[in-house]
């Protein structure tokens, strides 16, 4: 085992491995921004080293920065949390060249899955379901285009293969708007992402979001640890999960997970990662997959009992699974609330100083923040600042428990989105369970303050 881990991210997730390794006796090393030197997790690191000024391109996303940081400290893995650098092939290429692990799947499974249009094909070939559409990237001949759209039938949604965060697609309902659609998001994705390849795909109408929760070692060794649903969401941004899916047979799951995990075995992927699909109408389409750890992992750690970051670093140190899939079992329901330093209706950013932090408690309750009393939330990051994860026997006692931990929980000094998390957890459509991915949009359309 590693003796000694660097950990090349911020915030709530920096605490979370923090914590990992050291319950597993591992020392680290965190890096931080200026803006970022009061943070808990700083204060509490074994060592902590200053990696620039408040700019993450100047020090988050500063790759020299960061590898030569662990060089000096002698660490000799690197976790990349998410975000930032954590999909980054170069990054991982260059971490392993300086004779670092990377804590996460080769550069070369990055690589492909960060090209949606590779992703895609590696999938269709492995036997991942996925969403109609192009079999590659677009080409020039816009007849050939308007012939797809055609056989595809519309409404249609045009996707760069770079993109990500939810940018990069346009929806495209008529034949008359499509060859426009067609060359504005290619200009747009070759502007924001330097590749503008783009590519088509049937848009389905009432889709949620499920995803698969996959760990997968050196010898080729793969699971799948269950699904979480993700469908509540505003501008593509997930701000509640939950595990397992409401109202999803078991079985329709278990023919999904098992094929996710056999593709991980057929591309020799290492690491966690998760598989994501819209699911509509009994069916699961693949979207994209994301190779690194989530930020709604805690949701599946508590139905599963298993720790997914420690997991990673397990694997990363070249040890084999500990389960097979059999051995694997879900027990009762976890919802996660993200708690975003936000208005909570009008959603502008809300950084500044927290005058007072109670966090919630109780049993089944999980709290992963790295905020206190008289943390300044800075400016230049996400605006998230930590989870509120409730589990419970059912869905219905995880709720019980997210309502009163959200009672519980009290911020001043900067606004979050509590709030509205508040209110969510009190709707009858969300509390039957099972909504799509525009509900949100559509419900914060009627309750406009
Ligand atoms: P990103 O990498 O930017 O998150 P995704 O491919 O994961 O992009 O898509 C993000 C979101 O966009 C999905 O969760 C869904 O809400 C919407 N979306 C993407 N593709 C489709 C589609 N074919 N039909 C309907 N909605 C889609």
């Amino acid at each position: 085992m590693f003796k000694k881990i660097l950990i090349a991210n911020r915030g709530e997730i920096a605490l979370r491995i923090q914590r990992a390794c050291r319950e597993m006796g591992i020392k680290s090393v965190v890096v931080y921004s200026e803006a970022d030197r009061e943070a808990k997790y700083v204060k509490l690191a074994d060592e902590a080293v200053c990696i620039g000024p408040a700019a993450s391109a100047l020090s988050y996303l500063n790759m020299p920065a960061i590898i030569s940081t662990a060089e000096v400290t002698d660490a000799e893995a690197i976790h990349p949390g998410y975000g930032f650098l954590s999909e980054n092939a170069n990054f991982a290429e260059r971490v392993e060249k300086s004779g670092f692990v990377f804590i996460g799947p080769t550069p070369e499974s990055i690589r492909t899955m960060g090209d949606k249009v590779a992703a895609k094909q590696a999938m269709i070939k492995s036997g991942v379901p996925c969403v109609p559409g192009s079999e590659g990237a677009l080409g020039e001949d816009p007849k050939e285009n308007i012939r797809m759209a055609r056989a595809i039938g519309y409404p249609v949604i045009i996707k760069a293969a770079g993109g990500g965060g939810g940018r990069g697609m346009r929806v495209v309902h008529t034949e008359a708007a499509l060859i426009h659609a067609v060359q504005t998001t290619r200009a747009e994705a070759g502007a924001a992402f330097g590749n503008p390849q783009v590519y088509m795909e049937k848009f389905l109408e009432n889709p949620r979001h499920v995803e698969i929760q996959i760990m997968a070692d050196t010898f080729r060794n793969a699971v799948w640890l269950g699904e979480r649903d993700c469908s509540m969401q505003r501008r593509h941004q997930k701000i509640i999960e939950e595990a397992p899916a409401p109202g999803i047979a078991r079985r329709v799951i278990e023919r999904i997970g098992d094929r996710c995990a056999a593709a991980c075995k057929k591309i020799g992927y290492r690491g966690a990662g998760t598989f994501e699909f819209l699911y509509e109408n009994g069916e699961f389409f693949f979207i994209e997959m994301n190779t690194r750890v989530q930020v709604e992992h805690p949701v599946t750690e508590l139905v599963t009992g298993i720790d997914i970051v420690q997991m990673q670093i397990r694997v990363a140190a070249g040890e084999k699974l500990p389960f097979t899939q059999r051995q694997i079992t879900m027990r009762g329901h976890a919802i996660e609330c993200r708690i975003n330093a936000e208005d909570a209706y009008k959603f502008t950013p809300s950084p500044g100083r927290i005058t007072l932090w109670h966090a919630p408690g109780g049993p089944g309750v999980r709290v992963d923040s790295h905020v206190y009393t008289n943390y300044f939330v800075p400016p230049h990051y996400d605006s998230m600042i930590g989870k509120i994860i409730c589990h419970g026997d059912t869905r219905e006692q995880a709720l019980a428990r997210m309502r009163t931990a959200l009672s519980e929980t009290v911020v001043e000094g900067i606004q979050t989105n509590i709030p509205l998390h508040r209110e969510l957890m009190a709707d009858a459509k969300f509390i039957e369970g099972g909504t799509s991915i525009h509900y949100l949009e559509g419900w914060l359309g009627q309750h406009r303050r």
